[in-house]
This record gives C-alpha cells, structure tokens and sequence, in this order.
C-alpha cells in the first residue's frame, strides 16, 4: 500500500498540479517526465495509489500489463517503437515517488550514464 498520499502523481491525476498529459485511460495516465533523461521520457502511471512499486503491482497483472501495452503504444507513436522500460524499486535503486509508475525512455540518453 503506498505509503504517503496524495503523491505528486495522485495531484497530477486529480488535476490538482499541471502536467503535459500524452494519455489517458479509465487506469492510467501517462506524462512527460519532467527531468527528462533521454529524447523521450514519459511516465506511465496507474491511476490508483494501492501499489508503491512495481512489486507490489504485480500482485494486479492485468494492470501491470495495460502499464506495458501503454508503454509500448506510446513508443510507437513518439519514437521508433525501441524503449527502455524501467521502475525504479526502492529508494536506493532511485526512487523517489512512492506510487508505482514506468518509465518510458526511448531515443537518445540525454545524460550519459544516467539511467533515469
Ligand atoms: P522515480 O525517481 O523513479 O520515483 O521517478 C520519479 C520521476 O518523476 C522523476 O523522473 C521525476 O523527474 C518525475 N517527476 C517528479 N515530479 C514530476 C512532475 N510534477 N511532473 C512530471 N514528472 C515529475
């Protein structure tokens, strides 16, 4: 269950702070990062706040699957189709947002050696 709430991104989904929306759907939302880490880098997010990591998603994989097709979707209509998919897991792996969300990286590494 995730830990603090609302998180930035329940804010976002709730409209309470902008964002540059790319998608939608009755269970996700997808953004623009707003750090980007490479040519593309966008956000795929399920709307509920239940799963603070993708571990914890997994335990839905119907959802972490429509994370996967959105993420894929989205490759191919901004970039090539070719993408990184990466969920940072665990503050010491990188993250910092407690709301389970995927990043979508595709083209060009903006800063090398920096995963995201
Ligand atoms: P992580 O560090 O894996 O938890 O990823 C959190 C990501 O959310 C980072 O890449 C941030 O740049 C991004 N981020 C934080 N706040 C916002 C925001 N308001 N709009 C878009 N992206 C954000």
């Amino acid at each position: 269950m995730s830990a603090e709430t609302p998180s930035i991104f329940s804010k976002i989904i709730d409209r309470e702070i902008p964002a540059d929306i790319v998608a939608e759907t009755d269970d996700l939302i997808a953004i623009r990062d707003i750090n980007p880490q490479a040519e593309l880098h966008l956000l795929v997010i399920p709307k509920s706040a239940d799963f603070r990591d993708v571990v914890e998603l997994a335990e839905e994989p119907e959802l972490l699957a429509k994370v996967v097709k959105m993420a894929g979707d989205l490759a191919r209509q901004y970039a090539d189709g070719e993408f990184r998919l990466v969920f940072n897991t665990g503050a010491a792996a990188g993250q910092s947002v407690f709301h389970v969300h995927a990043h979508v990286l595709a083209g060009p590494t903006l800063d090398e050696g920096k995963l995201v």
